[in-house]
């Protein structure tokens, strides 16, 4: 059983505190899937007396069920099937708190909301229902969170995000106003974060001026935590998850990958954007900003240690991870007027521009420019990469081929473009596969491969073992 007061100190890790020390927590979604991980979770929060601000996903499962409802494609069967699903990943919760009639009853109200906008969903749906339908992950959650710090005698404030995490109108993909955000947080939260009580938030969701819930995309809430601590000027961000810490890549992928101890935030930065799913890729943004320091552990292993992401660190390895993006196309423009010809990249990339298209990679010939585009989704799952008026805006002026099923293996290091050598390293691990662009120089940071989507996880681990392992 857990001890009922908050001195429980399982981290005996480098937290250190000092009164003006402000840690803000994200507990991801398996971190809280259950009342056994919500358990794990709680006593990582107070094990931090500096955790004054904690940070949640809804239940692992619970916001693809809530995309699914929010589809529109659900038949009155499937709509009771999803429901009796959220009702029972929440239920199981509600048992290990003892089975309160008010938390059931509460949870009850979040689903006959989801209920009445699935069906909204069904007639039609759109970005911005779905905004609202998936809060509620978030919203039931931290509900659930709040309750179960209460229920073990640490006094807890549950707080709607949303009063604070303000961001404009592009549901699905919300894109946050730092500045007002830093108000809004100095005004409502600030004061709850100088009272005696934890404040329990979520993560994830937001609202825009209008007060229409709006999201930041899927896997958000790493990006939330980050900008209520620059909002906050926290002294630490945590980010517990189901790891113990960033690895030299995705352990799904290769199991004996490494836990990296400390990463400079430009190493995690551009792991994170290319593709290791383990931070958003804008968590790192805001805490740059701030100069706020980073730590990445396991909530169920909070003992096995994490990473430390902050300005510098002591080592500096050529190599030091290997990350997988997938859903990418590559877009391959040619004109023989390019020949010779000033001007022609500028018009390519206004045409990108105006359809606020961001392009990653981008490689040139004599007459043809091949860039990458992440074909990734908003938090509906709709597919934003390519609309087809930008292609045929694109045709006015030049023959253009796009292939899709593509995936990027990127080797993530330092001063890599100064080492002799390196790229044949890279590319002698790959050998046996065709790769359709490369991308080096830009930084001294990565060097990039696409491959063939299917090629790509073969290709990572044949690179990460010979540049990693060997
Ligand atoms: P959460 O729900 O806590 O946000 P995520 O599933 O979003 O968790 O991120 C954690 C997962 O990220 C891990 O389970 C792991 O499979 C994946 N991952 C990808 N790349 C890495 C990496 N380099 N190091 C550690 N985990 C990684
Ligand atoms: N619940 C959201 C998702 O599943 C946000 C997050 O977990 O970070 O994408
Ligand atoms: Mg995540």
């Amino acid at each position: 059983m857990i001890e009922k007061s908050g001195s429980n100190r399982i981290l005996k890790s480098s937290f250190n505190f000092k009164m003006k020390e402000l840690d803000i927590a994200k507990f991801g979604g398996t971190s809280v899937g259950n009342f056994k991980a919500m358990l794990s979770s709680y006593k990582v929060s107070i094990s931090n007396k500096a955790t004054k601000l904690v940070v949640i996903s809804a239940c692992s499962g619970v916001t693809n069920i809530l995309v699914e409802l929010a589809s529109g494609a659900c038949n009155s069967v499937k709509v009771d099937e999803l429901i009796s699903k959220l009702r029972d990943i929440h239920y199981e919760i509600i048992a290990g708190l003892g089975g309160e009639q008010e938390l059931k009853d509460h949870i009850e109200e979040h689903l006959i909301e989801i209920r009445k906008l699935a069906q909204e969903a069904s007639m039609e749906r759109s970005d911005d229902l779905t905004d609202r339908i998936v809060s509620h992950g978030e919203l039931m959650s931290s509900y659930l969170f709040a309750a179960l710090f209460n229920h073990f005698g640490t006094k807890a404030i549950w707080f709607d995000i949303r009063r604070v995490m303000r961001t404009d109108s592009a549901f699905g993909c919300a894109v946050p106003l730092v500045e007002v955000i830093g108000s809004l947080c100095k005004e409502h939260l600030q004061p709850l974060l100088e009272g005696d009580a934890i404040v329990i938030s979520q993560g994830f969701i937001a609202s825009n001026s209008e007060g229409q819930t709006t999201t930041l995309g899927r896997g958000g809430s790493d990006y939330s935590a980050a900008l209520l601590g620059e909002a906050c000027n926290a002294t630490s961000i945590s980010i517990w998850t189901d790891v113990p810490g960033v690895y030299t890549t995705d352990p799904r992928i290769v199991p004996h990958a490494k836990a990296i101890p400390e990463l400079t935030y430009l190493e995690a930065a551009e792991m994170a954007t290319f593709g290791a799913k383990i931070l958003h890729p804008s968590t790192l943004v805001p805490a740059v900003r701030r100069d706020i320091p980073v730590y990445v552990g396991s909530s169920r292993e909070p003992e096995k240690g994490g990473t430390w992401v902050r300005t510098k660190t002591e080592s500096h390895p050529a190599f030091r991870a290997v990350a997988l993006r997938k859903n990418q196309s590559l877009i391959v423009l040619s004109s023989p007027k390019m020949v010779g010809a000033s001007g022609f990249l500028a018009k390519v990339f206004e045409v990108f521009a105006q359809y606020k298209r961001s392009v990653d990679l981008v490689s040139t010939s004599e007459v043809s420019i091949a860039i990458t585009l992440d074909a990734g989704t908003n938090t509906s799952g709709i597919n934003q990469a390519i609309p087809d008026q930008m292609l045929a805006d694109l045709r006015c002026f030049c023959h253009v081929k796009v292939e899709s099923g593509l995936s990027l293996v990127a080797v993530i290091g330092n001063q890599m473009s100064d080492i002799p050598g390196l790229t044949t390293e890279a590319l002698s691990a790959i050998r046996d596969y065709s790769v359709k662009m490369i991308c080096y120089g830009a930084s001294s940071h990565n060097l990039c491969f696409l491959l063939k989507a299917e090629d790509a996880p073969d290709a990572l681990v044949k690179i990460h073992k010979h540049l990693l392992e060997d």
